[in-house]
């Protein structure tokens, strides 16, 4: 039987951090290979969270390295081979260059399981590799499984093969019902997603079984194993669980999630960082810009220094603009206002506002 290798990445974020201190204490058998790609322009809280982790797992987290230079950092590095041309969403360079390449040499041709730690409220399917060596899996959510894999088991043709390996699920009580669910093509008033979430919602670890009872007869890299002790997760975690987490672990929650009290025009809010990644990362909110000009000057300034040549990190204002003294209170009493409308009677964390924004981007920065 081919080896499978069993892969975590640490972006530096909450979710990647709890994923792997979850996975240590859940499934201490898989032989987990915890990564990070470093870009060389993260906070120094992140640095500290990947040390913790390390004491925590006790084990290393290999460094991914972009570049083989010693002298200069990865972002730099790339930044220069790209001629001083900012990132920006629309031309995301920098996730390419320094995550997304380094990790899939990191790989090479072996069959992989990469896990992921999208959460069970979140609604997006982060990064699924082109490669077909690697293959995702989502220990936070109900659904397990990538959106290539579910779209793959739930096709229309593929219904005959699933009815003969229902015998995995076979359950009695719950049994009939799933081999309706099953037997029901989909259609214009049938979507993958509502006959995905039927089947989840009857009997998940049924579910899991028959997916992966299916992938044997594909090439996805969990044909190659026996066993699959996922299979068997019910769990659904949320924001405030992978808090409990990092809190409980000891590995701790980054500071810069720790809200700051501010104070503009006689009314006060506070900010906070909402993701890790680079300090300048152009995802940031107007927010979060400022929060890095009153906490972290130097790196302001650093970002500051980036801006040259007509680049800038923000399309509609350089970063001088942005901290003219009536820009910053015109942002923070915008925020305050935003906040006001918006913060949840239930929500503990500013963090819930501020990661609205952060729901798009980049899954290999910040999860
Ligand atoms: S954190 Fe932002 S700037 Fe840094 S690599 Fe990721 S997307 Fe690019």
């Amino acid at each position: 039987m081919t080896k499978v290798r069993h892969v975590l990445g640490i972006s530096g974020g909450k979710d990647s951090a709890a994923l792997a201190i979850y996975m240590k204490n859940h499934y201490p058998d898989l032989d987990i290979e915890y990564y990070t790609s470093d870009t060389g322009k993260e906070l120094d809280d992140t640095y500290k969270l990947i040390e913790n982790l390390e004491i925590y797992l006790g084990k290393k987290i290999i460094k991914i390295a972009a570049t083989d230079g010693e002298n200069e950092k990865p972002f730099d590095h790339f930044l220069k081979v790209y001629g001083g041309f900012l990132p920006s969403s629309n031309a995301r360079w920098c996730t390419q260059k320094l995550k997304i390449i380094p990790f899939e040499k990191f790989v090479g041709d072996d069959l992989v399981i990469s896990y992921v730690g999208i959460r069970g409220d979140e609604d997006r399917d982060g990064y699924i590799s082109k490669k077909s060596n690697i293959q995702s899996i989502f220990p936070f959510r109900k659904n397990i499984w990538s959106e290539d894999v579910i779209a793959k088991v739930l096709a229309n043709a593929n219904i005959p093969i699933l009815m003969d390996l229902f015998e995995v699920v076979a359950n009695d009580d719950k049994a009939k019902r799933y081999q309706e669910i099953l037997a029901t093509p989909l259609s214009a008033s049938y979507k993958q997603s509502q006959k995905l979430n039927q089947l989840l919602d009857l009997d998940t670890k049924g579910f899991n079984r028959l997916v992966f009872a299916y992938l044997k007869s594909t090439a996805y890299p969990l044909a190659s194993e026996t066993y699959f002790p996922l299979v068997e997760n019910e769990d659904i975690l949320v924001k405030r669980d992978i808090f409990e987490i990092l809190e409980t672990s000891g590995v701790g929650v980054p500071a810069y999630y720790k809200e700051i009290e501010f104070e503009s025009n006689g009314k006060t809010g506070t900010y906070a960082r909402s993701r890790s990644g680079c300090f300048f990362c152009f995802y940031q909110q107007k927010i979060e810009w400022v929060w890095l000009y009153e906490q972290n000057p130097d790196l302001f300034a650093q970002a500051m220094e980036y801006e040259k040549d007509g680049y800038t990190w923000n399309q509609e204002e350089s970063l001088v603009d942005l901290i003219q003294p009536e820009r910053i209170k015109a942002i923070k009493e915008e925020y305050i206002k935003r906040t006001e409308r918006k913060r949840k009677p239930e929500s503990a964390y500013m963090l819930d506002i501020l990661s609205e924004a952060a729901d798009e981007g980049c899954a290999s920065c910040f999860i």
